[in-house]
């Protein structure tokens, strides 16, 4: 039995308590790098003290602001959800994917009833980059006999790591060490219809055209941006027109983030396929769908093994994720994200105001909000600050200027102005 000695635990947890101090500054790199060499893994041991808070090891308390990188949404540790997982393990915590399972067909009814259109089929896997992986693969299975190949994402969007998802992620320097990526895909500016028509249309006349364009309906990575009204249904005409498939990826803005229980249904729009992940399993489990039109989805009826994989829709994953959309519906999660992140988003925008020469933008939709600053070491300094503050908030993955804000969507007014405080005493 390997057990660590009390003195290594106490050498892990201050090294990670810096290790998180760091983790939005350069020097992070340079100390994972030294940890890894030394062979040793970092890890703290947080402990959920309330749906939006956590204590570390020391007994010190955050306010959680950074929500798992979006996994929390229905707070840490609801007890529905975990509830549920603790039911489902003492019966037959797993089995493999071609066991048919009435969870699995639970779970896949309840996202048919609750994703907008006719997006009624799923396929089930364990991470955000698993279900683009399958969403890339089921586009591809669909074009290909059509003669289409081609894929459009956007600058700035960030869709995972594995090779497929990371040829439609657009950072140069996550991508170049793996060139060549899958051949096919290019980049348009977010946001720019026009952008996207001409691209669509040039395919079109060198006799490449389109498979799929694949966007989330807002970037979160690449620093909260909201495209205007017009965006998702212009995107949805021109995919219609040029016989492109529409790939909403949601594994960031699904589940109540934005204040909709989808982005897409801020403006009406329904994708042909869409990506579910992070807060899908309630911060509990590791759960991932691509859930798509029976159009598509045929492409799997024809050959199940297509696309398969082992835990992909294992019963505890699907115990999680049914439990957690109950909790969604029944508490409103989503206009609570609504209601209250506006009134964080308010209070941000006039910290704002106040360190014009410090924060040059606020942006947010529900509680997906992020503070640009005018430069990378201004943002690393608040998110240190606001640390040792006790808050907790993180930079975003693609945009180095800004601090993203993406709390439980269970937080309260009497938090927010617990973390304005906070944020005003870091700022000043
Ligand atoms: N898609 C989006 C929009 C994401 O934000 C992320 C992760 O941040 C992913 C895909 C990849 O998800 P995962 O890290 O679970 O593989």
């Amino acid at each position: 039995k390997a057990e660590l000695t009390p003195q290594e635990v106490e050498w892990l947890n201050q090294e990670t308590i810096s290790n998180f101090r760091n983790h939005v500054n350069p020097g992070f790199l340079e100390y994972r790098k030294s940890v890894t060499e030394q062979g040793q893994h970092a890890a703290i041991e947080w402990r959920a003290s309330g749906p939006n808070t956590l204590i570390d090891t020391q007994g010190r308390e955050y306010i959680d602001c950074l929500g798992g990188f979006g996994i929390f949404n229905v707070g840490h540790r609801h007890p529905t959800v975990v509830k549920a997982v603790e039911r489902q393990l003492a019966k037959q915590p797993l089995h493999s994917q071609e066991m048919l399972d009435p969870l699995r067909a639970l779970l896949a009814k309840l996202l048919a009833d609750i994703t907008p259109g006719d997006l009624q089929y799923c396929f089930f896997g364990n991470s955000g980059t698993e279900a683009v992986e399958a969403a890339l693969k089921l586009a591809k299975a669909y074009q290909s006999p059509r003669g289409r190949s081609a894929f459009i994402a956007t600058e700035g969007g960030f869709h995972g790591k594995s090779l497929g998802a990371l040829s439609a992620t657009s950072k140069p320097v996550f991508r170049q060490p793996f060139y060549p990526l899958v051949p096919g895909f290019s980049h348009v500016p977010f946001g720019d219809l026009a952008a996207m028509e001409a691209r669509l249309k040039a395919h079109a006349e060198q006799g490449d055209p389109v498979a799929g364009v694949i966007v989330e309906p807002i970037q979160g990575e690449g620093g909260v941006i909201i495209p205007s009204d017009d965006y998702l249904p212009g995107l949805r005409r021109l995919c219609d027109e040029y016989g492109a498939l529409l790939i909403f990826d949601e594994v960031q803005t699904g589940m109540g983030r934005t204040g909709k229980l989808f982005a897409c249904q801020h403006s009406n729009t329904t994708p042909d396929i869409l990506c579910l992940a992070k807060a899908l399993g309630g911060g509990v489990m590791p759960v991932s769908a691509t859930i798509a039109s029976k159009k598509v989805f045929s492409v799997l009826f024809d050959n199940p093994f297509l696309h398969t994989t082992t835990f992909g829709g294992n019963p505890l994953a699907c115990a999680a994720a049914i439990a957690t959309i109950n909790v969604m519906l029944e508490e409103d999660l989503a206009s609570n994200s609504a209601e209250v992140g506006e009134y964080l988003l308010d209070g941000l925008k006039s910290l704002a105001r106040q360190h014009p020469s410090l924060v040059a933008a606020v942006r947010g939709r529900g509680m997906l909000q992020a503070m640009e600053f005018h430069d990378n070491t201004l943002g690393y300094a608040f998110a240190k600050g606001m640390f040792d503050q006790g808050v907790l908030v993180a930079g975003t993955l693609i945009n180095a200027k800004t601090i993203r804000v993406e709390p439980p969507l269970t937080l309260t007014r009497a938090l927010v102005d617990k973390v304005l405080k906070r944020a005003k005493l870091v700022l000043d």
